[in-house]
This record gives C-alpha cells, sequence and structure tokens, in this order.
C-alpha cells in the first residue's frame, strides 16, 4: 500500500501471544482507541488495546484540527435545527481544548501548530453566506477575506484564528508509548479482533488464536464489526486522493473549500499537502483514473508532483453528526462517524464514552447517541444514500465491468464461486475469494495500492487475502481461516 506523509519510521507494540483477562477491551488504536485509553487511564479497570495497523484512517488523514468544518453548521441545521448545529459547534471548541491540554500536559511530541483556518469558494451559489450567518448569529469571531494565503482562487473565503493542525501519527504513537507505562493498560499491534461472542457476564473477543475475556469492549475501529446495528443504512464512506510534496510559504495555514470537487489543503514542514477527488466509495470508477484526475489537479494548480500520494476513506453519518455512546441492551460502546473531522471528534467522543465507562454526567450524551431517533430528513437521507449502495451492490452482482481488470488481474468463476487473481511481476499468482466476508460484496481489485478493496462498506485486503481494513474481520485466502 503506499504510504502518507506520516508514515515513514513505524513503531509497533507486541502482538497478542496469549489468553487475556482485563475488565475493558479497546478494539482499534487509531486516534479514537488512543484517546478513550488516555481519558481511562487513572481509572481502577484494567484497559487492554488491540489493533490491527497503524495504516489507519487517523496515519492518512490530513490531520487539521479545526472546528470551521466545510458547511457542516449549515448540514446539520438543514437536518436539524440551528440550536443542534450550535451545540455541535460547542462540543468541537471543547475538543480543540482537551486535544491541545492532552498534548501540553502530557508533553506529546507532534509537531503541533497553532494556524488560521479558511473555508472558501469559487462558486456563486454555495453555502459559505449560511455558514457566515450562523457565526454572525452565534457571536463566533471570523473574518471575511478576497483572498487566500495561496494562490488558487477564490471568490469568497472566510478566517479563524486559534485552530491547529498536527502530525497524527506521532500524537497517537507517542501518547500510546507513554499510556503502555501505566500498570493497567497493555497495548498490542498486529492483533485482529476477528469475533466476539456474548457470555454471561461479559464477552470472550478472539484474538490471533487466542481468546481476550473482558466485562466491557469500546469499538474504536472506524467501521465496527460484529455487532447488529443499521450502520450500512445510515452512514455511507467517503474516499479521497491526497498527496504532499515541497513546497515553500510564509505562514502555515489550513484550508478548505465547499464546492462540489472538494479542495482541502495545508502545510507541514516544507511541504503542502493537498486533498481532492472526494467521492462515495460506492462510485463506480477505476482508482487510477482517480489518482490521474488528482495528478493533474496537482500539476495544474501548483506544477507539482506529490513526493507521497495516498487514498484514505472516512464514514460520513446521513445526519452529519458523529456516532458514540453505548449499544443498547449491551456493554458495548462505540465511537466513530466523523464525516472526515476526526481529530476533534474522536476526542469529544472518547471523552464521552469514558465518561460512560466512569458513570459520569457529558453533555454530549444525546447529541451522539448512537440509538438516537430519526426525524423525516434524515430518513430521506438514509433511504437516498440505501438505493445508493444496494444499486453498487446489484451492479456488481450482475455486470463485469471490463476497466477495473487490467492484465495482471483476473476475476474468475469456479464451481459458482467468484476468485480474484493477481499476477505479480515476478509472475507468481495470488489467488482470493472474491467476496467480502462482511456482506459479500465483490471485491474491486486497486491497481494503485494493489489490494481488493469492497465498494459497499470499505474493507480492504492484500493481494495474498490478510485483512488490512475493517469492518471485514476474516480473511479471504483460499485456505480456510482456522479464527
Ligand atoms: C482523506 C481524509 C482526510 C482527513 N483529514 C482530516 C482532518 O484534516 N482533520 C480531521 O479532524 N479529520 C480528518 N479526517 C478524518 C479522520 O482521519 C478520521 O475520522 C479518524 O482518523 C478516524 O479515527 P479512528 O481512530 O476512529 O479510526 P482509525 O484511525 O481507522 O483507527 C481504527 C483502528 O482500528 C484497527 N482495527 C480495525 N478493525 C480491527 C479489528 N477487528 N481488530 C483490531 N483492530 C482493528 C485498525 O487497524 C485501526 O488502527 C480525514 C479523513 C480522510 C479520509
Amino acid at each position: 500500500m503506499n504510504k502518507s506523509i506520516w508514515l515513514e519510521n513505524e513503531v509497533t507494540f507486541d502482538k497478542v501471544s496469549s489468553n487475556i483477562q482485563t475488565d475493558l477491551l479497546i478494539i482499534g488504536g487509531g486516534i479514537s482507541g488512543s484517546n478513550v485509553l488516555y481519558f481511562l487511564k487513572d481509572s481502577p479497570y484494567k484497559i487492554t488495546l488491540i489493533n490491527n495497523t497503524n495504516n489507519n484512517t487517523t496515519c492518512n488523514s490530513t490531520a487539521k484540527i479545526t472546528y470551521l468544518q466545510q458547511d457542516i453548521y449549515t448540514k446539520i441545521s438543514k437536518i436539524y435545527s440551528q440550536e443542534k448545529a450550535y451545540e455541535y459547534y460547542q462540543s468541537q471548541k471543547e475538543a480543540i481544548k482537551l486535544l491541545i491540554h492532552i498534548i501540553k500536559t502530557e508533553k506529546i511530541d507532534c509537531d503541533l501548530e497553532k494556524v488560521s483556518s479558511y473555508i472558501f469558494s469559487n462558486k456563486k451559489k454555495n453555502n459559505l453566506d449560511l455558514e457566515k450567518d450562523f457565526l454572525k448569529n452565534y457571536n463566533i469571531p471570523f473574518q471575511l477575506k478576497k483572498h487566500l494565503p495561496i494562490s488558487i482562487s477564490c471568490n469568497h473565503a472566510i478566517e479563524v484564528k486559534n485552530t491547529f493542525m498536527f502530525n497524527p501519527y506521532k500524537y497517537i504513537v507517542n501518547l500510546k508509548q507513554k499510556l503502555n507505562r501505566y500498570k493497567n493498560i497493555s497495548i498490542y499491534d498486529q492483533s485482529l479482533a476477528t469475533s466476539i461472542k456474548k457470555k454471561k457476564n461479559g464477552y470472550v473477543v478472539f484474538c490471533n488464536n487466542k481468546k481476550i475475556t473482558c466485562n466491557s469492549i469500546i469499538m474504536a475501529c472506524h467501521y465496527p464489526f460484529s455487532i447488529e446495528k443499521d450502520f450500512p443504512f445510515t452512514t455511507y464512506l467517503e474516499r479521497s486522493i491526497v498527496s504532499a510534496f515541497p513546497y515553500s510559504y510564509e505562514n502555515p495555514f489550513s484550508m478548505i473549500n465547499l464546492d462540489q470537487e472538494v479542495l482541502s489543503l495545508r502545510t507541514y514542514q516544507d511541504h503542502l499537502i493537498f486533498l481532492s477527488n472526494s467521492h462515495n466509495i460506492n462510485c463506480k470508477e477505476n482508482i487510477l483514473k482517480e489518482v490521474k484526475k488528482h495528478e493533474n489537479k496537482t500539476q495544474h494548480l501548483f506544477q507539482k508532483k506529490g513526493e507521497y500520494t495516498w487514498i484514505n476513506h472516512d464514514i460520513m453519518t446521513n445526519d452529519h453528526l458523529p456516532i458514540a455512546g453505548l449499544i443498547q441492551g449491551s456493554h458495548i460502546y462505540i465511537l466513530t462517524g466523523y464525516n472526515t473531522w476526526g481529530m476533534t471528534n474522536s476526542t469529544i467522543c472518547a471523552k464521552l464514552v469514558s465518561d460512560l465507562v466512569l458513570k459520569k454526567e457529558n453533555e454530549y450524551i444525546k447529541l451522539f447517541d448512537p440509538n438516537r431517533s430519526t426525524n423525516i430528513k434524515r430518513l430521506v437521507n438514509d433511504f437516498l444514500y440505501s438505493i445508493s449502495s444496494g444499486s453498487r451492490l446489484l451492479c456488481d452482482k450482475f455486470c463485469k465491468n471490463k476497466d477495473f481488470y487490467q492484465e495482471n488481474v483476473k476475476i474468475v468463476k469456479e464451481n459458482g464461486i467468484a476468485y480474484g487473481i493477481y499476477i505479480d511481476k515476478k509472475n507468481q499468482e495470488h489467488k482470493v475469494y472474491n467476496l467480502c466476508p462482511h456482506m459479500k460484496c465483490n471485491l474491486i481489485f486497486n491497481s494503485f495500492d494493489k489490494t481488493w478493496d469492497c465498494p459497499c462498506h470499505g474493507s480492504r485486503f492484500d493481494i495474498d487475502g490478510n485483512v488490512i481494513k475493517g469492518p471485514a474481520s476474516l480473511n479471504i485466502k483460499i485456505t480456510k481461516d482456522k479464527n
């Protein structure tokens, strides 16, 4: 897989290699899992965190820490109300405070920078005016701008100060290394939870052919697995292409537009990080074509070629609010659905989940409730997204799109079973099942990363069939997986 600018010197913890008994099990060691662990570090509980891989959503993000998040306040106001959008704004302000507090008090080396954030647009019809009205109504300080601190065209922009950005990999690794010194905490990498069994007083989680027995589980694994929820119907996945290249600039900045064709930029040391080509992963487009479009845009706007180029996707909720809390009728907590704003949302949701575990009050329980009741506008969104996912699934079952498969990739059917074959440079065949174990969607070969990707819910597998991204928790190897 192509790696992001952040993932140069990877540090990993030990693997799970024996049975474990623990009070709390956190599944997932991205920013969500790391932040929950931080908020629970002084609790009386024995806590175990297991993580599959570091090449996760967090370490492939652009890692801006801001409350100016495209037209999020307009979108939430349209589905719910301005008051709810303001509640969300307050949660983001509090999240920034908490995150900066963690970084400062724990002295986490993560290249934190204080910057201005901008949202901008080139279109006459856009939500920038509505965002401006929202900020004005609630006396949130901002400035209107005609120009950006970089030479890309812009009709209008809004600037807010006192926002941040950092290196997300350094943040989670350095935080986890500090937390691993606590007596009640154990952290593991390369440890994939494959299934969960309910027991009388808790759960048994299977991982690396070992058993982890626990009282409660915190699902911090991005797309949750092994729980019955309406996830596929209330969320969708958005994928973007990101690149980083050397760039000289006067002052660091962070910005994103509101236009249909998303452009997001930030500086990092002597590089510019540029994101474009954001799509629902359902969109039937060959990934190489998407990368090419992104490269052409980079060339056109900056006359540069990406020194690093990578792909990442995040979970989008149909009502634009994250999902965090206790799953009804269980001892499983969940935090996810950050709508591409996970640096702040993982922090505020981690605080919320830790408060629930510690039986403390928290003012955002209702706002992010995973069991929240739906309203008619959200239902319409859910319906439209489900149709799009369903049609994608049917299309995969019945149509063959030859464009996806190049000469070194074959999809074959033997005795009614679909297999995917990738032939590597040494002419060696890598054959896997072409069916995602999660919800039985057919997989698409990603020629850019050399992975098998699920177009329905984002699971990814390497050419030998190992899971590298959930929700799938079983591999697609031809030899039967014993887990
Ligand atoms: C292109 C892009 C740019 C973004 N830029 C920004 C930004 O500028 N600012 C911002 O605030 N947000 C941004 N985001 C959003 C942000 O990156 C995510 O919301 C956030 O990183 C999600 O964190 P997480 O910890 O929930 O998930 P992850 O980082 O994916 O962590 C989940 C972890 O769980 C592990 N795992 C999964 N399944 C299992 C299992 N079965 N057993 C064990 N471990 C498992 C995985 O290996 C992984 O390490 C961006 C997102 C994208 C796609």
